[in-house]
């Protein structure tokens, strides 16, 4: 029944390497949360490496950033080795708080292969971040070496039944796609 599945999806696939099966794709998946700190805070709020003005920053050693955050945890449950936790906090002792970096430990762990998609959802109250979207997609299409059409955003307050939706934080979650090289090798 799966083969049959398989088949019907990638029909292309079968004719060009005779088994369906030979692609490799797999998803990653990674969250992250942080709490705003006071207003006032001089800290500022980054998201996506993008500065969000006007807004206080994370509570959190580094910049707290939670796309790339999510972003990077979805690529250690690809590569099963964890970046944010104790390596990112041995980052933060050498005074490197720019999460980038974090996202570009990981992105070193993948083995040969293609990202293929980055699907983000946001939930959060304030700042409002839909402006932003196509420079979260830039940065975020820049880093992954995608195209900028292969990120996608959503963002909702989630009608205020979460802390997140009622202004203390904001929560992100990542769905990452990737596909190693065997499929090439195999056709
Ligand atoms: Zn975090």
């Amino acid at each position: 029944m799966l083969c049959v599945f398989g088949e019907k999806i990638f029909p292309q696939r079968k004719k060009k390497s005779g088994f369906w099966w030979n692609m490799n794709v797999r998803i990653g998946f990674g969250q992250d949360s942080h709490r705003f700190l006071p207003k006032g805070s001089t800290k500022p709020l980054i998201l996506a490496g993008v500065e969000i003005p006007n807004f206080p920053g994370f509570d959190a050693n580094s910049d707290g950033d939670v796309i790339f955050h999510a972003v990077t945890n979805a690529i250690s449950s690809l590569t099963g080795k964890p970046v944010l936790g104790l390596m990112a906090d041995e980052l933060f002792k050498k005074g490197i708080v720019d999460s980038q970096v974090y996202l570009e430990h990981a992105l070193k762990d993948l083995p040969p292969g293609q990202i293929k998609h980055l699907s983000l959802s946001l939930e959060l109250k304030e700042p409002k971040v839909l402006p932003y979207f196509e420079s979260f997609k830039q940065n975020l299409s820049r880093i992954l070496g995608i195209k900028k059409n292969c990120v996608g955003i959503t963002a909702h307050s989630g009608e205020d039944l979460t802390a997140f939706g009622k202004g203390v934080g904001a929560q992100a979650h990542a769905i990452l796609t990737w596909e190693d090289e065997k499929e090439e090798k195999h056709q």
